[in-house]
Protein backbone atom coordinates (compact mmCIF):
# COMPACT_ATOMS: atom_id res chain seq x y z
CA UNK A 1 0.00 0.00 0.00
CA UNK A 2 2.58 2.65 0.97
CA UNK A 3 5.63 2.17 -0.53
CA UNK A 4 9.25 2.97 1.31
CA UNK A 5 12.67 2.87 0.30
CA UNK A 6 14.08 0.21 2.62
CA UNK A 7 16.02 -2.82 3.08
CA UNK A 8 14.24 -5.89 1.22
CA UNK A 9 13.70 -8.12 5.12
CA UNK A 10 10.90 -4.55 5.01
CA UNK A 11 7.48 -6.33 3.75
CA UNK A 12 5.15 -4.32 5.74
CA UNK A 13 4.21 -0.78 5.28
CA UNK A 14 5.77 1.86 6.97
CA UNK A 15 3.75 5.27 8.54
CA UNK A 16 4.86 7.83 7.10
CA UNK A 17 5.96 11.30 9.47
CA UNK A 18 3.29 13.36 10.48
CA UNK A 19 1.53 15.61 8.60
CA UNK A 20 1.30 19.54 9.73
CA UNK A 21 -2.31 18.62 10.45
CA UNK A 22 -2.21 15.17 11.96
CA UNK A 23 -4.89 14.82 14.44
CA UNK A 24 -4.10 13.21 17.93
CA UNK A 25 -5.96 10.11 18.41
CA UNK A 26 -7.01 8.69 22.40
CA UNK A 27 -4.14 6.40 23.44
CA UNK A 28 -5.61 4.23 26.35
CA UNK A 29 -3.02 1.25 27.84
CA UNK A 30 -3.71 -2.08 26.21
CA UNK A 31 -6.26 -4.43 27.79
CA UNK A 32 -4.57 -7.18 27.16
CA UNK A 33 -8.24 -9.16 26.38
CA UNK A 34 -7.73 -12.31 24.92
CA UNK A 35 -9.59 -12.56 21.32
CA UNK A 36 -7.70 -10.43 19.55
CA UNK A 37 -7.51 -10.86 15.83
CA UNK A 38 -4.45 -8.70 13.97
CA UNK A 39 -6.04 -7.61 10.62
CA UNK A 40 -3.13 -5.57 9.45
CA UNK A 41 0.44 -4.10 10.44
CA UNK A 42 2.96 -1.96 10.13
CA UNK A 43 6.62 -3.40 9.93
CA UNK A 44 8.50 -3.57 13.30
CA UNK A 45 11.81 -2.49 12.25
CA UNK A 46 10.94 0.67 13.43
CA UNK A 47 10.71 2.01 17.07
CA UNK A 48 6.99 2.37 17.40
CA UNK A 49 4.90 0.10 15.38
CA UNK A 50 0.76 -0.10 14.54
CA UNK A 51 -1.83 -3.14 14.65
CA UNK A 52 -5.42 -2.74 13.30
CA UNK A 53 -6.96 -5.04 15.40
CA UNK A 54 -10.51 -6.84 15.37
CA UNK A 55 -11.97 -7.71 18.83
CA UNK A 56 -16.09 -8.40 18.98
CA UNK A 57 -16.69 -6.98 16.10
CA UNK A 58 -14.89 -3.41 16.52
CA UNK A 59 -11.54 -2.60 15.62
CA UNK A 60 -8.68 -1.04 17.16
CA UNK A 61 -5.51 0.53 16.56
CA UNK A 62 -2.30 -0.75 18.85
CA UNK A 63 0.69 1.33 18.73
CA UNK A 64 3.84 -1.01 20.52
CA UNK A 65 6.60 0.80 21.40
CA UNK A 66 9.70 -1.08 21.56
CA UNK A 67 11.60 0.60 23.91
CA UNK A 68 10.45 0.30 27.44
CA UNK A 69 9.59 3.27 29.26
CA UNK A 70 10.20 2.66 32.91
CA UNK A 71 7.01 4.67 33.68
CA UNK A 72 4.58 3.44 31.49
CA UNK A 73 3.26 0.38 29.34
CA UNK A 74 4.42 0.41 25.83
CA UNK A 75 1.42 -0.86 24.07
CA UNK A 76 -1.90 1.13 24.00
CA UNK A 77 -4.90 0.83 22.52
CA UNK A 78 -7.28 3.50 20.48
CA UNK A 79 -10.47 3.97 20.95
CA UNK A 80 -12.82 1.38 19.02
CA UNK A 81 -14.93 1.63 15.86
CA UNK A 82 -17.10 -0.19 13.42
CA UNK A 83 -14.75 -1.76 10.83
CA UNK A 84 -14.88 0.57 8.21
CA UNK A 85 -14.18 3.48 10.07
CA UNK A 86 -11.10 2.02 11.78
CA UNK A 87 -10.25 1.06 8.24
CA UNK A 88 -10.33 4.62 7.57
CA UNK A 89 -8.24 5.31 10.66
CA UNK A 90 -5.82 2.91 9.62
CA UNK A 91 -4.94 4.48 6.09
CA UNK A 92 -5.47 8.05 8.06
CA UNK A 93 -2.58 6.59 10.08
CA UNK A 94 -0.58 5.01 7.60
CA UNK A 95 -0.31 8.75 5.73
CA UNK A 96 0.41 10.48 8.61
CA UNK A 97 -2.65 12.29 8.92
CA UNK A 98 -3.53 10.87 12.44
CA UNK A 99 -1.08 10.09 15.63
ZN1 LIG B 1 10.77 -1.82 7.73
Amino acid sequence: MVRWDCPPRCLSSHVLPVRPHCEELTWHPSHGDGQVRVVRWTCDCEPVFYELCQASGLRFLRRTRRVTIPEGATVAESDRWQAQEADEMWIALLHGLVR
